[in-house]
């Protein structure tokens, strides 16, 4: 056959491309810094390993840290190969244990359907529990047992294996032990459990796990320095008949130690797979040389690193921006004013990221965005699919698909408001708890005020597999009565719920079975006619953000530095930087915090390629609280000729910009609305609502001279529209 290898490697300097053509049949691991290019070379290794024939498409399993990820492997083999990738394993951890699990569903004792909990589901269960067991939650704060649970399910530990000497954990144990019970009555599975569960079924199979041992040849994971415990043993269990893994890693990037994850796993890695040498890369491709220096000189005053050196060709480029802003709302402003003078100078803005430490620094940003009409796209926090209404919608549907699903159940049994009471519903509950089965079980016959909720979810079972996807979303819509009860509501937040779920519709309807990650789908549910449902819910329960509704590809980019991990912009701005913040106060007071909140801070820097924006608030509210902030010690780290210190800008500059009262702490909470004239009875700042656009904020006004003015409106989804009042029809909320 023809070796067509120069072609790939083409792209990847001598280093990398060693690194691709290391002997496909033994186990190696990358160990190179931010930006060398470990992502590239583990692409392109897959690429190799099968235009060379060292392995087939489904000889190959490839882990990567997130779902975006994956799909961007998914693109760039399909870029490089003319193969169909879809016998392919390419996923996250948990993607592709959910596949496997889907696959063995009998072995590993779990329904077909069985539906995956996210962590708020997994915390109302706890909470469900606790209430059940007559548990106080001031004596046991369901988050500490969710923690708990997790934590030792991430260890490979169950409940009837763990012991303890002291009381209160022994209560803990009891409550993991009876959240396990109810979880498998349910047939629902969460997170941790998919791994475990994974784990232990082909643990104990001896057939099955030779089959997968003989089937994988060549495994292959990204991000390997963040691999927990359970994660590795697994690995380590599949490639134990004589699969080559190729692990790629950066010790430096290691941010999930609080989930568990071990940095050990590399020298073990090394150790288990008798691997002499790792494979080191030195040159970064990413980052210009100011923002690597930046990157290396933080990173330095760490101690315990595996050692590691990057270099870069590229110029210095610009220094680095620094910003201190009297509080949060002027950073904020801040950022807003450099995106748009981004923006004028044509950089693309899904090529800027604001990224902060906590979810709860978002809010001001966004608001900020919002008001200056900037399409913007947010990463985690609270997703699409974790939104209440959104919620509800799905419990619906999962009913359809698995009516003994209880946490469902629970949900919806009275949501839209149908009369069933506190007290029916615990008598549902008692009930179950006799007979031991699902509430679903004992609802049946429980008299005349339950039976339309049965005859409902009757209906909608009926019509899984008949109608399509979208006409069932809808169907729980209408049928349920969820859109009418929200339309029904006057508030402004009922009318995004209602908005949100036509979207969910939408979703149902531009979603492709086909699309779904390929790690989402076995090949055995292809005759299962609630096929459609089950992958919708299982992308709805996985997917963390990405695919995100309402959001164009000209947008904004916001998240955590953990959810930036991997990822790479033109221009970054690193927001909160405030000792207590970033390193936060909490990781302070932890043996290995500091360091592992300095690690964060460098995956922050190297994110970034050409530009890169770092800022503070010397005053924010945060959860109800005014904080007063100095500069991390994070920044005081990079060398000071790499800065470019910022001055606020002049009151003349920016009429709504209060940063100029940089140090009179006594200064009154700054107003947004600088300019009360109003424009045809309307002001500049408030909320209106147009027939046809929905709601939306008045960024603009003018006066047309004949008394009607003209406003322009910032919909969001909907765009940015200058109307007449004289002609469009608005109104005030
Ligand atoms: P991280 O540690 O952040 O995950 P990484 O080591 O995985 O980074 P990549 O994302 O693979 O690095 O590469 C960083 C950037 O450099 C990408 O844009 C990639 O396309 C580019 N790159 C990598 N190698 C080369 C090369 N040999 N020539 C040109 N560009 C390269
Ligand atoms: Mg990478």
């Amino acid at each position: 056959f023809e070796d067509n290898t120069p072609d790939l490697l083409r792209h990847l300097n001598p280093q990398q491309a060693q690194a691709v053509e290391c002997n496909p049949k033994t186990s190696a691991l990358i160990l190179a810094g931010a930006g060398s290019g470990k992502t590239r070379v583990l692409t392109t290794r897959i690429a190799w390993l099968l235009q060379n024939q060292h392995a087939g498409v489904h000889n190959i399993m490839a882990v990567t840290f997130t779902n975006k990820a994956a799909k961007e492997m998914q693109t760039r083999l399909s870029a490089m190969l003319p193969y169909n990738l879809r016998a392919m394993w390419l996923g996250t951890f948990h993607g592709i244990c959910n596949r496997f699990l889907r696959l063995h569903y009998r072995d590993a004792g779990l329904p077909q359907t069985f539906q995956i909990l996210d962590s708020s589901d997994q915390a109302s269960i706890i909470k469900r529990l606790l209430k059940q067991l007559n548990i106080d939650e001031k004596s046991l704060a369901p988050r500490t047992l969710q923690g708990f649970i997790n934590a030792q399910k991430e260890a490979g530990l169950r409940a009837n294996v763990l012991d303890a000497p002291d009381p209160f954990t022994q209560r803990l144990i009891k409550c993991y032990a009876e959240y396990e019970q109810l979880c498998q009555r349910e047939g629902v599975v969460d997170f941790a459990e998919l791994l475990l569960r994974s784990y232990e079924i082909l643990n104990a199979n001896p057939a099955l796990l030779a089959h997968y041992q003989s089937r994988f040849t060549h495994i292959l994971v990204d991000e390997f320095q963040d691999t927990n415990k359970l994660q590795y043993a697994w690995l380590k269990l599949l490639a134990d008949g004589g699969a080559a893994v190729f692990a790629v890693g950066d010790d430096d990037q290691s941010i999930y130690r609080f989930r568990g994850a071990n940095v050990g796993n590399m020298t073990q890695f090394l150790r288990d797979f008798q691997i002499n040498q790792p494979i080191k890369l030195e040159q970064n491709y990413r980052s210009v040389g100011n923002i690597l220096a930046a990157a290396n000189a933080v990173i330095q005053n760490n101690t315990d690193r595996l050692g590691k050196n990057l270099r870069t060709d590229a110029e210095a480029g610009e220094k680095i921006s620094f910003f201190a802003a009297y509080n949060d709302i002027a950073e904020a402003d801040f950022i807003v004013n450099e995106i748009k003078e981004l923006k004028r100078e044509n950089w693309q803005l899904n090529q800027i990221a604001l990224l902060y430490r906590s979810n709860a620094q978002s809010r001001v940003l966004e608001q900020a965005l919002f008001q200056a009409a900037i399409s913007y796209k947010i990463y985690g926090g609270l997703r699409f699919y974790e939104r209440l209404e959104v919620k509800h919608a799905l419990a619906y549907l999962r009913l359809a698909i698995n009516p003994n699903d209880d946490n469902a159940l629970l949900r919806v049994i009275n949501f839209p408001p149908r009369g069933i009471g506190t007290r029916s519903i615990e008598n549902i509950q008692a009930a179950a708890q006799q007979q031991n089965s699902s509430l679903w079980q004992a609802a049946q016959g429980m008299g005349k005020k339950i039976a339309p909720f049965i005859e409902l979810v009757e209906q909608l079972r009926g019509q899984v597999g008949v109608v399509s996807l979208a006409e069932l979303v809808k169907s729980v819509l209408d049928l349920s009565g969820l859109i009418k009860h929200y339309q029904n509501q006057k508030q402004i937040s009922e009318q995004e719920r209602v908005e949100n779920l036509e979207e969910l519709v939408n979703a149902a309807t531009g979603f492709r079975v086909e699309d779904v990650q390929l790690d989402m789908l076995p090949e055995n549910l292809a005759d299962n006619p609630a096929l459609p449902v089950i992958a919708f819910l299982s992308n709805a329960a996985l997917e963390s953000g990405e695919n995100q509704a309402g959001s164009g590809d000209q947008a904004v980019q916001l998240m955590t530095v953990h959810a930036a991990k991997g990822l790479e912009f033109d221009a970054v701005f690193i927001s909160g930087m405030e000792e207590g913040r970033f390193p936060s106060e909490l990781s302070m007071n932890e043996a290995g915090g500091l360091a592992e909140e300095r690690r964060l801070m460098y995956v922050a820097i190297t994110r970034a390629r050409k530009r890169l924006y770092i800022s503070m608030a010397q005053q924010r509210m945060l959860h109800g609280q005014m904080q007063y902030g100095v500069p991390s010690r994070f920044v005081d780290e990079i060398p000071d000729s790499l800065l470019h210190h910022l001055s606020p800008p002049s009151k003349s500059r920016n009429l709504n910009d209060n940063s100029h009262l940089i140090f009179n702490q006594t200064a009154p909470a700054i107003s947004r609305t600088e300019l009360p004239r109003e424009f045809d009875g309307f002001l500049i700042g408030e909320n209106v609502r147009h027939e046809k656009f929905g709601v939306g904020v008045i960024i603009d006004a003018s006066d047309k001279g004949n008394g009607s003015a003209n406003l322009t409106i910032n919909f969001g989804a909907q765009g940015v529209k200058e109307l007449n009042t004289a002609f469009a029809k608005l109104t005030k909320i």
